[in-house]
């Protein structure tokens, strides 16, 4: 095996390693490793941190951040909860239950009016979007994927397809008798591929393309000129939320610089449109599946997995200039413990040339952010003020 294979095939072995990765073992990498992790996205990848880093935001930036349904943190916020379901007009709201760190609509449930809320623990309890923008009468979400190549500086990259994941029950708006068919409500593809029948199993289409929406809706001679940029935005405020964040987690776990970001991390963005077509984030899923099961989705993610591998990793030629750079750097930490500290001008030109080399494999990614509009900088300097403030 040639020492090409050998070092493409050990990027390849880290670039998916999934979960929980020891703090340690990013350290331990070898300069051309990389990893598709950062540490500390768990901000906005698990319910309950996403909603209370959504509230703070909101208070922060309202005209920004309104595009997260209320919710609240269950047990600790139960008395909020309460206070807001007591007042009048809120008295038969419909909240849909979801546990903190489930997926694929585990444990979800469709609550009227805060019946029997107390029962329930480590949930998030978020007001139901009850007049969604249906397909042909059926509810769906979107599955966008979001490529995270840099917190420091960000770097975000939007994979220009994505998916359509349909219910399989037309849709009514909630109400007694069919707050628990979940095929209605829940737009997972879990939920919706198999139907029972007799003691078989039928599975069927429960997903479309962003190009067959798109159709659907030219079709129906409805227009949205502004909902992709919406959409756009929404993943971008959504990452800047959590910036600050990652960016410390990030320097705390990597303290020596390094010319190429050890991690990159591919998301997988859940996002709703009510009947006035407006977005609503739902989550943001750390491990996107990528389970081809339909040729739809088959066919999908064999171009999104090659498209992000040839993004993130290395040339030979890197691989060679950072080895040669990393050895030089252990000889000369013998007599200088402080060698490490600085890139070598060698690899600050590496660090410069890394966003174009990103750029020139995009594929059938587009660039989200640095957004050249200049359109995100005020809320990057509140949130990254705001940030600085609790520290001191
Ligand atoms: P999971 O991690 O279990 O997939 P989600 O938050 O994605 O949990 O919710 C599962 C499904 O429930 C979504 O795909 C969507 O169809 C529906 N859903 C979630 N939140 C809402 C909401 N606030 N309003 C309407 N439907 C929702």
């Amino acid at each position: 095996m040639g020492a090409t294979e050998v070092n493409w095939r050990d990027s390849w072995e880290l670039a998916w390693v999934e979960g929980v990765v020891p703090t340690q073992r990013l350290t331990r990498m070898k300069p051309f490793q990389r990893i598709n992790h950062f540490p500390g996205m768990s901000e906005i990848c698990k319910k309950d941190l996403l909603a209370k880093n959504m509230r703070r935001m909101k208070s922060l930036l309202p005209e920004h951040y309104n595009f997260f349904p209320l919710t609240y943190c269950l047990p600790d916020e139960f008395l909020k909860l309460t206070q807001y379901m007591q007042r009048q007009k809120h008295l038969s709201d419909v909240f849909i239950i979801k546990p903190h760190s489930s997926c694929q609509g585990y444990g979800i449930d469709l609550v009227k009016g805060g019946h029997k809320i107390h029962k329930y623990k480590n949930v998030v309890c978020q007001k139901y979007i009850c007049k969604p923008f249906l397909f042909d009468g059926y509810k769906f979400d979107l599955r966008l994927y979001v490529l995270v190549t840099s917190v420091s500086p960000l770097r975000v990259y939007i994979f220009e397809e994505g998916l359509v994941r349909l219910a399989t029950i037309p849709y009514q708006k909630p109400n007694n008798s069919n707050m628990r068919v979940k095929r209605m409500h829940l737009t997972n593809y879990a939920v919706n591929r198999k139907v029972e029948e007799g003691d078989t199993f039928r599975f069927q289409s429960c997903m479309k393309s962003l190009l067959d929406l798109n159709k659907y809706l030219a079709d129906k001679g409805i227009s949205a000129p502004d909902l992709w940029t919406a959409i756009d935005g929404i993943i971008v405020k959504t990452l800047l939320s959590a910036l600050p964040q990652l960016r410390h987690v990030f320097h705390a776990t990597c303290p020596a610089p390094s010319a190429v970001s050890p991690c990159f991390k591919m998301l997988g963005f859940d996002i709703l449109l009510d009947e006035k077509l407006q977005p609503y984030l739902l989550e943001v899923n750390r491990s996107p599946s990528l389970v081809g099961s339909a040729e739809l989705d088959r066919s999908l993610k064999t171009r999104l997995i090659t498209n992000v591998l040839d993004m993130v990793l290395l040339t030979q030629k890197q691989i060679n200039l950072l080895n040669n750079e990393d050895h030089l750097k252990s000889v000369r930490r013998l007599t200088n413990p402080n060698a490490t500290r600085h890139l070598s001008a060698r690899e600050r030109i590496l660090v410069e040339y890394q966003p174009r080399h990103e750029e020139s494999r995009m594929g059938r990614f587009r660039r989200l952010y640095p957004d050249e509009t200049g359109r995100y900088e005020d809320i990057e300097r509140v949130i990254c003020g705001s940030f600085n403030q609790q520290r001191n």
